[in-house]
């Protein structure tokens, strides 16, 4: 027995840490999971690199008999590589268009198209690697930062990883970890700043690869330093792939190349963000002289 003590010890808490491995991507998994209405599509493609969008006439709503749809006719162009800044006050409908894109619900009429593709006819697993949304409840799972960032996906090298992180202006960060990527992060985060997770979030965008980024930004401030690097951040997620920012800032805005304004589920305002800017009579323009925090809050 005296023999057997060590390496049932040692089985017990790979059992352990196998159980709360297997607790935490369930979690994930239910962020994923589809609704039951949802089918999978027989698989067609998606195009390499950045991704054109299109909400072709997209009607929503989320119960069978609501009076007023969520959506109504949406339509919603973007060209591949193009940044859509959405504004809109809060319940006009923005991360309705969000989940529609990574097909947790599908449209009553219309349709959503990437890369020209509707995409009920895609692969629900290959739609949403090639779609990732970046939110500001960022999930942090108990578990090592390699598998935090990569979800598992052991095809992705560490190497790739910590190069990411150095992109990402973590370098420094990465290297004051006693365990390197093998150290721990508690479930939430834990030690993290807002600042860290937000880039960690970040670094798993880059490590997927997606040609269509969807991010939701955070509204509250962070430090001045915190922020910049973010914002330097953002700049090189966005290098070659198509973006929908719901935005909340001017200097986030600023990155968009067409903008969309959302009201009860209607774009009532579409166009060039610089075209709209330039008109004094656009709304966006309105919103831009009143101040965006006051007008979208
Ligand atoms: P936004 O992101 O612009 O704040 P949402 O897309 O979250 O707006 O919400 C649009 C409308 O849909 C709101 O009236 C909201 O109450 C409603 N809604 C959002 N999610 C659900 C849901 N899961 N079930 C029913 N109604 C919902």
């Amino acid at each position: 027995t005296e023999l057997l003590a060590k390496p049932i010890e040692k089985i017990r808490t790979q059992m352990e840490d196998l159980q709360k491995a297997d607790a935490s991507i369930s979690r994930i998994r239910t962020l994923f999971e589809t609704r039951s209405s949802i089918e999978d599509g027989p698989g067609a493609p998606l195009p390499e690199g950045p991704l054109a969008v299109a909400f072709d006439g997209v009607t929503f709503s989320y119960e069978d008999n609501a009076e007023e749809p969520t959506l109504s006719g949406l339509q919603l162009e973007l060209a591949p590589g193009e940044v859509l800044g959405l504004l809109g006050r809060t319940g006009s409908g923005k991360s309705t268009i969000a989940r529609l894109l990574l097909r947790f619900y599908d449209p009553q009429q219309g349709a959503v198209l990437l890369g020209g593709t509707d995409i009920r006819d895609c692969k629900l697993s290959g739609l949403r690697k090639r779609v990732a949304m970046v939110t500001q409840n960022i999930e942090i799972m108990e578990g090592t930062i390699r598998d935090n960032l990569t979800f598992y996906d052991d095809a992705i090298p560490d190497a790739r990883i910590v190069e990411v992180l150095e992109q990402l202006g973590l370098g420094g960060w990465y290297g004051s970890l006693p365990d390197g990527l093998d150290t721990m992060l508690a479930s939430g985060g834990g030690s993290l700043s807002a600042g860290e997770a937000q880039l960690l979030a970040f670094a798993r965008v880059f490590l997927t690869d997606p040609g269509l980024i969807i991010m939701d930004e955070a509204s509250s401030r962070l430090d001045p330093l915190t922020e910049q690097r973010i914002e330097e951040a953002i700049g090189k997620l966005l290098a070659n792939r198509s973006c929908i920012i719901i935005a909340h800032r001017l200097a986030t805005v600023q990155r968009a190349d067409r903008i969309a304004i959302l009201e009860n589920g209607v774009v009532i305002e579409s166009g060039r963000r610089t075209a709209l800017a330039a008109d004094p009579k656009s709304r966006f323009s309105a919103m831009l002289a009143t101040g965006l925090e006051e007008v979208l809050a």
